[in-house]
């Protein structure tokens, strides 16, 4: 008997239970002192009513032999699919069948299974800092090879993402197989232009690559010249699949929905991903139930529009409250314009878990240290907008008042 050693490797939640660890001791010294979370990654405000009712309704439907729905199809409902290709994709100028869009529980899973359709062989390329489920779910599989000293994986490309080249990667200068991007990024909270974007569309076209892209944070873009999908990047359909998510869209990150387009057009060896993709989903998912799905189909109705425009917009106002105020007091700040996430860098070259361990003993402000994203994210700093306007403003106050001498 043995198991799949690979798993051994990864020090999966370290990063998060390290956090929580060292904020339930100060917490315990210091029962007094308010504690100020800006290190969530996860949504806070309520889901929109339009949703609430929507699945109200479905529930009802699920009590009665007549409108009761038992498995659904596989890759999601006709019904939400038609919404996600009108809203997400004709109205951006991109033409997608039904047949493209897989409905799933969320971009966590898909982006950690599309794995499986792939060789072990291929070399990935991933941004550093990132979000650790491309890289550990790559270790799981056993593609990553051994950690080298300098806590990088020998068989995966990094693609280092610092201030100075505005934190977009470079054009790989090997071969790479699998490219992982994620615009608007977390944690850096940068997006991408379209012209950027194209250049990566081109090398993957030309080295016939495949592009995994991430766009969780569509829904937090506010500039114009930044893609809402990679599909309006000439090209895209022949390289990249999409991942999409209802999770900071729309709050749904305790509901779980989410989608992955996979175009026609994107053959490796001459065979569509698509179908293989179909394959591993219909084996290994039985799809997404319909209370969800019909909460998710919600999000794009007029109601659900104007209550999540305004949902997306308090996080929004708390992320130019983070931003502005950190860069008020002369502190390195990147992202929030297009994302929910402040990064910054630290002062004085402090080291990350040094800069963490100062705003919770210092200011009781709690944030993630960017060294948890990857070696690259040592010396930076995320904040979330996810928390309460108050508590921003708050957490905002003590950080300039401590910085700003
Ligand atoms: C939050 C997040 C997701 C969404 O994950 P779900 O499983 O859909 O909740 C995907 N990618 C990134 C980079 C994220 O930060």
């Amino acid at each position: 008997m043995k198991f799949n050693e690979n798993f051994l490797k990864i020090e999966s939640s370290y990063l998060f239970l390290n956090i929580a660890k060292k904020v339930e001791a100060y917490s315990k010294a210091n029962p007094d002192k308010e504690i100020i979370r800006l290190g969530i990654g996860d949504v806070t405000r309520p889901l929109a009513p339009a949703c609430i009712d929507a699945m109200h309704k479905a529930v009802d439907e699920m009590s009665k032999a007549e409108t009761f729905r038992g498995y659904p199809p596989a890759f999601g409902y006709d019904f939400l699919l038609d919404a996600i290709n009108e809203n997400d994709y004709k109205a951006h100028g991109v033409e997608l069948d039904n047949s493209e869009i897989f409905v799933s529980d969320g971009a966590k899973s898909d982006t950690g299974n599309i794995g499986d359709i792939f060789s072990l062989d291929n070399k990935v390329a991933i941004c550093d800092p990132v979000y650790p489920v491309y890289v550990d779910t790559n270790v799981m599989s056993g593609r990553s090879g051994e950690k080298d000293a300098d806590g990088k994986w020998s068989n995966i490309y990094y693609m280092t993402c610092l201030a100075e080249n505005n934190f977009l990667p470079e054009l790989p200068k090997e071969k790479v197989d699998l490219i992982y991007l994620c615009f608007p990024n977390n944690p850096t909270g940068m997006a991408i232009t379209k012209d950027e974007l194209k250049k990566w569309v081109d090398y993957a076209n030309e080295n016939g690559s495949v592009i995994l892209y991430d766009a969780a944070y569509e829904a937090f873009i506010t500039e114009d010249n930044v893609p809402h999908t990679i599909y309006e990047i000439e090209g895209a359909k022949t390289c990249a699949i999409e991942f999409k998510s209802f999770s900071k869209t729309a709050g749904f990150t305790g509901v779980r929905c989410g989608y992955t387009v996979v175009p026609h057009e994107l053959k490796v060896d001459g065979v569509e991903l698509n179908s293989m993709w179909a394959r591993r989903q219909a084996t290994k998912f039985n799809g997404v139930s319909y209370v969800t799905q019909r909460a998710a189909e919600a999000v794009y109705s007029e109601q659900g529009k104007k209550e999540i425009r305004e949902i997306i917009a308090y996080y929004q106002k708390n992320a130019k409250i983070i931003y502005d105020g950190l860069k008020a007091c002369g502190l390195e700040v990147y992202g929030a314009v297009n994302s929910p996430y402040v990064w910054l860098k630290t002062p004085d070259n402090m080291g990350s878990w040094d800069f963490f361990d100062l705003l919770l003993n210092e200011l009781q402000v709690v944030g993630t240290p960017g060294e948890g994203f990857g070696p690259a994210g040592e010396g930076y700093f995320r904040l979330t907008a996810f928390g309460t306007t108050e508590n921003t403003e708050k957490a905002v106050e003590r950080i300039r008042k401590y910085f700003a001498k």
